[in-house]
């Protein structure tokens, strides 16, 4: 039987209408906690409410406090989680996600784009379609995936694209990598070239060589970076980045050139002499 955790963060997925003024807000209690669900498949379902916050609201700081909350589940031999979240910052969280943890076990994240008492509310069925995913064979390995409106997405990939249709997860050129109905999960495609496992260096690759370690080149910061995604694109920790050049409070600003690790291959980086 498998093991499965899910961790609530907010969203509409969490909030109810007022029925006289028509205003979506937050309860007290998730509303989905209170729900039956009768789930297709056999596991033991262990729920947490991590945060009850709109996903604006959501903060790097609350996506790490989720980041080690989920590597700790996997040391607690989950089998699989699924995260409920707002829709509005849902692929950042998810990309980060995907970006920062290295597991075979499934990571789903969902949300809805009808509060819990709307009609047509699609949050319930929502979280039962992740739950079956993260219970789903073929979804691990796969990484982060995005599961709405009976689509399995890549985090890698997907995007929001619409403020109120229910369709409004995509990701344009790939198209979702799995499909969900009543009774089946189709996997229909895989990212076999993973850049991440591509620049993912061998044992004795990660050994930097010594004109590495004495001629970083450079970054040139362009307006909308931040320190963690230049850390990210240059295959170096935050705290590689920001000591190498100093960096106070995480502030960085377009056209300032940082040292980076030798032969990254971030787009604006240019080797030193
Ligand atoms: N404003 C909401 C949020 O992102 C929208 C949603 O969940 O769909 O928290």
């Amino acid at each position: 039987m498998k093991k499965l955790l899910i961790l609530h963060t907010g969203g509409t997925i969490a909030m109810q209408e007022d029925p006289t003024t028509g205003v979506i807000q937050t309860k007290l209690h998730h509303p989905l906690l209170e729900a039956t669900l009768s789930l297709p498949i056999e596991a033991t379902i262990h729920t947490e409410e991590l945060f009850n916050l709109p996903s604006p609201h959501i903060t790097p700081f609350h996506m790490l406090q989720l980041k080690e909350r989920i590597q700790q589940a996997i040391s607690e031999d989950f089998d699989g989680i699924v995260i409920t979240h707002g829709t509005d910052t849902l692929e950042e969280t998810a990309f980060f996600l995907d970006t920062t943890i290295e597991t075979s076990v499934p990571i789903i994240i969902t949300g809805a784009m009808r509060s819990s008492n709307e009609l047509g509310s699609d949050g319930l069925y929502n979280l039962l379609n992740a739950i079956r995913v993260a219970a789903h064979p073929e979804a691990v390995s796969m990484g982060v995936l995005v599961v709405m409106n009976d689509e399995i997405h890549t985090a890698r990939y997907v995007t929001k694209t619409h403020t109120s249709n229910i369709a409004t997860f995509l990701s344009p050129t790939l198209g979702p990598v799995g499909l969900i109905n009543k009774n089946h999960i189709f996997f229909l495609q895989k990212l076999v070239v993973s850049e991440k496992k591509q620049s993912a260096p061998s044992q004795n690759q990660n050994k930097p060589s010594q004109s590495q370690v004495t001629k970083p080149s450079t970054y040139t910061v362009k307006s909308g970076d931040s320190v963690w995604k230049i850390a990210h694109e240059c295959g170096m920790s935050m705290n590689e980045l920001v000591s190498l050049n100093g960096i106070k409070n995480n502030l960085i600003f377009p056209g300032q050139v940082l040292k980076v690790k030798a032969g990254a291959k971030a787009e604006n980086v240019s080797k030193s002499e």
